[in-house]
């Protein structure tokens, strides 16, 4: 099977991804656990403590007294951005357990059954337009807060709908706290975007801040040249294009054999290295 020939060739990464898991959802969530621990807290330990999308929320709308006492969540974000700029968006493409379920249930499904708009469209422009309309959203529900629209991102996040998943399979009883915006994120991130999407990234692409504002990091890191990226040498290509087929995030472009690596959506994967008969991609630093 498929999955199996891609969870030999890469393992490694598919035992980050267990990882992945194991430290940041709950009942494990082990970093957070140990952190916790070590600030001396009794709080509740799960994925909600390393939210991807509301501190963007509050940094856009100008809420940052929201921040005090949330030293995890602060430290996470910026070693999530410090690593984007000189690595890549490294949590995205090997650790973070809402895309690389996605992913790795995207490889189950037929490829005739999945959505795939690469050729068609710029994901880049799909994920700053969505980038916009949530800095538009956070700014217009700091002033219409009164009119109930404020925390309208919490509910459309992939992230706290995965640990409901998660929570729903040890506990039952947890389902009573589903909303409607949690059953749509579910049709979107883990159906539409993800099972029936090529790469199963489709919400990593157009939905989660977290990983768009990492590649910008990442972006402006591989401008200066000093960081780590992805190149390609197409001099051994044979044109097979299966670096293409694998790339999760669609950020493989042919062009014959000249290919184009598109960093504002390459999350380090080296899904491409690991396929590439020729060896023509490397990641490297320069
Ligand atoms: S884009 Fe967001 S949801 Fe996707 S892997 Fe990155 S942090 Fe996780
Ligand atoms: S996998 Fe390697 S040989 Fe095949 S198209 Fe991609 S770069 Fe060329
Ligand atoms: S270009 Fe390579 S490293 Fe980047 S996302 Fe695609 S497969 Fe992964």
């Amino acid at each position: 099977m498929k999955i199996l020939v891609a969870l030999r060739r890469h393992k490694w990464r598919y035992v980050a991804f267990v990882f992945g898991f194991l430290l940041f959802v709950s009942p494990p969530a082990l970093l957070i656990r140990a952190a916790y621990h070590w600030m001396g807290s009794s709080a509740n330990t799960d994925l909600h403590k390393v939210c991807f999308r509301m501190p963007w929320d509050w940094i856009f709308s100008g809420d940052f007294a929201i921040f005090e006492g949330r030293y995890l969540m602060i430290s996470f974000i910026i070693a999530v951005l410090v690593v984007a700029f000189f690595f890549g968006p490294l949590f995205c493409g090997w650790l973070c357990p809402v895309g690389s379920s996605t992913e790795l249930l995207s490889r189950l499904m037929p490829r005739k059954c999945k959505i795939n708009l690469s050729h068609k469209i710029n994901p880049a422009v799909l994920r700053y337009g969505f980038l916009a309309s949530f800095v538009l959203v956070a700014v217009l529900s700091t002033y219409a807060a009164g009119l109930g629209v404020a925390g309208i991102c919490c509910r459309y996040c992939a992230a706290s709908q995965f640990q409901n998943i998660v929570n729903v399979i040890f506990h039952p009883t947890e389902l009573a706290y589903w909303h409607s915006g949690g059953i749509m994120v579910i049709g979107a991130w883990l159906i539409l975007g993800g099972i029936f999407w090529q790469g199963g990234r489709g919400w990593c692409l157009y939905n989660c801040p977290l990983g768009v504002i990492s590649n910008i990091f990442h972006f402006a890191g591989s401008k200066l040249g000093l960081t780590y990226k992805i190149k390609h040498d197409p001099t051994n290509c044979t044109e097979c294009y299966k670096c293409e087929d694998v790339c999760p995030s669609w950020a493989i472009k042919r062009h014959s054999k000249e290919i184009d690596i598109n960093r504002h959506t390459c999350n380090a994967c080296l899904e491409c290295v690991k396929v590439c008969h020729k060896s023509c991609f490397k990641y490297e630093r320069g």
